[in-house]
């Protein structure tokens, strides 16, 4: 799983913290120089970690750690709740257009993950009892329009496709109008990705965005590609009004950090974790319990 060094380290530096009992001002600043190292290892972005920091101290100080009897305790609740906010604090939920079909716009690199989600999400809103559609949008990677199909018959999800001759623009605009024809709640846009940002690439989801105007526009980042996330976070997020984020393959051998510091550098909040290649491995994300989890 992700994060497993990070937790290691963090472990390591609130032993030594619990193993004494009074604790120094110095002890504070050591356990934070640790915990900041800690942090960039797991390939956190370095001005997050540098922020998170200053507010762990600046709440250090004000809570009077060195007058307490559990001051370790006081500051690994400290950590805890900073790292809590760091990931959005409070669980986001999926938009809702006030009139369906909610439409939700897939975006990201290649091999990120979207085709996988978009299968996830469909099965997750079947079952809150939604009926969603899956629009097969992504019309350059050969496989990618039966990989949806197949998904969609596994789940029992309608699937609209047009082939690969079609513009995904106008896939997308009679995929929604074929989803208030049919009584789908839900549309879910598969888009196409390319490996590194590019402008048509660019180009294109913005014509998806302007002539179906989502109710939301998920970024599927792949928690495997470290600081590059970051910046490919930043370049979406600066093109496209992105309403959320989701980190896929956390299951993975990652150090995970630069997938934290998505929700600070965009401000877009982690609406879901996926954590495997089967359909059901998705979960909503709750940043108290992935902080608590990394806290170990
Ligand atoms: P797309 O190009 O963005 O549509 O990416 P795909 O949905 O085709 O996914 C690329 C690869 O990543 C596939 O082999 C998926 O099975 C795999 N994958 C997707 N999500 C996860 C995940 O959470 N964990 C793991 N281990 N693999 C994943």
């Amino acid at each position: 799983m992700a994060f497993e060094g990070l937790t290691t380290r963090l472990q390591n530096v609130f032993g030594k913290l619990k193993g004494r009992g009074k604790v120094s001002e110095d002890d504070v600043n050591e356990a934070m120089r640790e915990v900041r190292l800690a942090l960039l290892e797991a390939d956190v972005n370095f001005k997050v970690v540098k922020d998170f920091i200053a507010k762990v101290k600046e709440r250090a100080t004000g809570q009077e750690v060195e007058k307490s009897f559990t001051p370790a305790m006081v500051i690994i609740d400290i950590v805890n709740k900073e790292l809590t906010e760091l990931m959005g604090g409070t669980q986001e939920k999926l938009a809702k257009a006030s009139k369906p079909p909610t439409v939700i716009l897939m975006a990201g690199l290649q091999g990120a993950g979207k085709t996988t989600l978009t299968g996830k999400l469909a099965k997750l809103l079947q079952s809150q009892n939604h009926k969603p559609l899956l629009v097969a949008g992504d019309i350059y990677r050969p496989a990618a329009i039966k990989q949806l199909e197949v998904l969609g018959g596994q789940i029992g999800a309608p699937v609209f496709a047009l082939g690969d001759k079609v513009s995904p623009v106008e896939i997308a605009r009679q995929g929604v109008q074929q989803a208030k024809e049919q009584g789908n709640d839900y549309v879910l846009i598969d888009t196409a990705g390319r490996l590194q940002i590019d402008e048509q690439l660019m180009q294109e989801i913005k014509d998806i965005h302007a002539a179906v105007k989502p109710d939301e526009v998920l970024l599927v980042v792949d928690a495997m590609t470290g600081q590059e996330a970051v910046n490919v976070a930043k370049s979406f997020h600066e093109q496209l009004a992105l309403t959320g984020v989701v980190l896929t393959k956390l299951d993975g051998d990652t150090r995970g950090g630069a997938a934290l510091s998505v929700k600070a550098v965009t401000g877009c909040p982690i609406k879901f974790a996926s954590t495997g290649e089967k359909i059901d491995q998705l979960e909503a994300f709750h940043p108290d319990r992935m902080a608590s989890r990394i806290l170990g």
